[in-house]
């Protein structure tokens, strides 16, 4: 959904998010509730990093795609230990 280059050009050279409508909606207003046990979740921050392959080819002419910082999150549930992908949770309303 958004996209922004992001200096030292050493590190990595963007990044993205790829929140879908409904992984945005359930990212900002979607209840936070463990699908199999009803526990409380936790939200976690993680990256990958992309080589040599970039998601928006609209950008590939601005962009080098050799790092790109592609955020994900996944949630933990407090309660039974499981984690559920962001698209995972975003699919279950
Ligand atoms: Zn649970």
């Amino acid at each position: 959904m958004s996209f922004g280059k992001r200096p030292p050009p050493d590190k990595h050279t963007a990044f993205y998010y790829d929140f879908s409508p409904r992984e945005m909606w359930y990212f900002l207003f979607g209840k936070k509730v463990c699908p199999r046990c009803g526990g409380k979740l936790i939200r976690r921050k993680s990256y990958e990093t992309i080589h040599g392959h970039m998601p928006y080819k609209d950008h590939a002419d601005r962009i080098s795609p050799r790092k790109v910082k592609h955020y994900v999150y996944t949630y933990c549930c407090t309660a039974c230990g499981t984690s559920f992908s962001l698209a995972d949770l975003a699919k279950k309303k």
